[in-house]
């Protein structure tokens, strides 16, 4: 596990060997730091690709790793409960 902070965000990361991240946010709760390897995008779970129309043809790379990600995180979830 290790410990670094992003200086221009001011965020504390933590990070395991398998490059899972996890950050705090405003509120202090440590929560999944999601990097999208399509388009870069990232940020927490409800805030990856918020601004992008995920049903869109642009958008289909992204839904697929997307629906890999969280069906392999949280398989016993909903993802139309993750977004
Ligand atoms: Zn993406």
């Amino acid at each position: 596990m290790k410990v670094w902070f992003n200086q221009n965000s001011g965020g504390v990361f933590l990070s395991d060997e398998n490059y899972n991240t996890a950050m705090l946010d405003d509120c202090g709760t440590l929560r999944d730091w999601i990097v999208c390897p399509i388009c870069g995008s990232e940020g927490f779970l409800n805030e990856i690709h918020e601004d992008e129309d995920m049903n869109s043809i642009e958008m289909a790379e992204c839904k697929e790793w997307w629906d890999d990600y969280t069906a392999e995180r949280f398989p016993n979830k909903s993802k139309y409960s993750l977004v």
